[in-house]
């Protein structure tokens, strides 16, 4: 495309010389694609292959919500980035400038163009929340780059969904919301993005009592960042592990239980980090089971989740349990119970660790 634009200058300076300098100097002062407005970028970008993304080749990468859940079946259902939250959020609205709305426009059809639209998403990014990278940094609670130790904890949602859409993956043109606003406590009405930062905050100090590096992607209810965003404050830190706090919601009552997730090794993007994900959720399960004295819901690897697919470190996901069953719900806001929780991923978590 660059060479469109000089072959529309070089016409225009024989016309108009000045005008057409004035424009020539103009483009070529904006010099790089960056600056040239993100329609052309993503054009082209999108063929060179997926920002050190494994395979490139546009994969199946089937992003449908139905996770290969080895044991709980149906914990694709019900997790909190698919769909239905984000469909539910659409309404809430994420309130957003129109050049973000341009920006978020873009992404789908630079992600059509072929497989890995990651240099083009990449490219489209950064306009669409109101400077997104510098506001990511803020809220990043100093993520040290530690002797390859360091955490990033995340905990899930945030005050106001963004239900502007971003791609799901380097790997896919499917796209969802930014980030959906999670689900409330049926019998506490707490929402769930402050349950899981209380969470968070307590596995922060409890990690950092064990002499742990921890960043968190947020410390307050009131930020704007994507799952995708999320992921790369991860990739930026070079975190060891991420570890993504959420509570579930079901239209059941009755289902309880927490579950970990991890990234499926099917999607090509996170076919690197999949093998030391899983592991790193198997040791956190069973930290949650022997802290809890509860059996769980299992292991359910994902391939649907912008803040896996877009990962380049171990990335694991707990569901700590539902706020939509009133008992755990209730349980989950409890100190006690919320000490146990910790007590069990932090475990899993130094397990995890100590084999690095
Ligand atoms: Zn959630």
């Amino acid at each position: 495309m660059q060479m469109w634009k000089r072959g529309v200058c070089s016409t225009a300076v024989v016309v108009l010389v000045v005008v057409a300098l004035a424009a020539c100097s103009a483009r070529g002062g904006a010099g790089a694609p960056a600056a040239t407005g993100t329609p052309a970028v993503n054009v082209s970008a999108a063929p060179s292959g997926g920002a050190g993304m494994a395979g490139g080749a546009a994969p199946p990468a089937t992003v449908g919500p139905a996770g290969e859940a080895p044991g709980t079946g149906d914990g694709a259902a019900r997790m909190p980035q698919p769909a239905g939250a984000a469909a539910s959020e659409a309404a809430a609205g994420g309130g957003s400038a129109a050049a973000a709305q341009a920006a978020a426009t873009v992404e789908p059809a630079a992600a059509g163009t072929a497989g890995p639209a990651a240099t083009a998403a990449r490219a489209a990014e950064p306009p669409a929340p109101t400077a997104a990278p510098a506001a990511a940094a803020a809220q990043a609670s100093s993520p040290v780059r530690a002797s390859g130790k360091l955490v990033m904890l995340d905990p899930g949602h945030q005050r106001r969904g963004n239900s502007e859409p971003e791609p799901v993956g380097p790997d896919t043109r499917e796209t969802k919301a930014k980030v959906s606003s999670g689900t409330t406590g049926v019998s506490t009405k707490k929402p769930e993005y402050v349950l899981n930062l209380e969470v968070s905050l307590l596995l922060r100090d409890e990690l950092r009592r064990r002499g742990f590096e921890v960043a968190m992607t947020r410390e307050t209810h009131d930020v704007d960042l994507s799952n995708k965003q999320r992921a790369e404050m991860s990739n930026e830190a070079g975190a060891a592990l991420t570890v993504r706090i959420h509570a579930d919601g079901d239209s059941s009552a009755s289902t309880r239980g927490f579950s970990v997730l991890y990234p499926s090794i099917s999607v090509a993007a996170t076919k690197p980090i999949a093998a030391e994900s899983k592991e790193a959720a198997s040791f956190m399960l069973a930290g949650l089971q022997a802290a809890t004295g509860q059996k769980g819901r299992g292991l359910s690897a994902r391939e649907d989740l912008s803040g896996f697919n877009w990962s380049k470190v171990p990335v694991i996901l707990a569901e700590i349990g539902f706020m939509t069953n009133p008992e755990e719900d209730e349980r989950m806001s409890e100190a006690d119970y919320q000490q146990q929780l910790v007590r069990g991923m932090a475990d899993g978590i130094e397990r995890f660790l100590a084999d690095r």
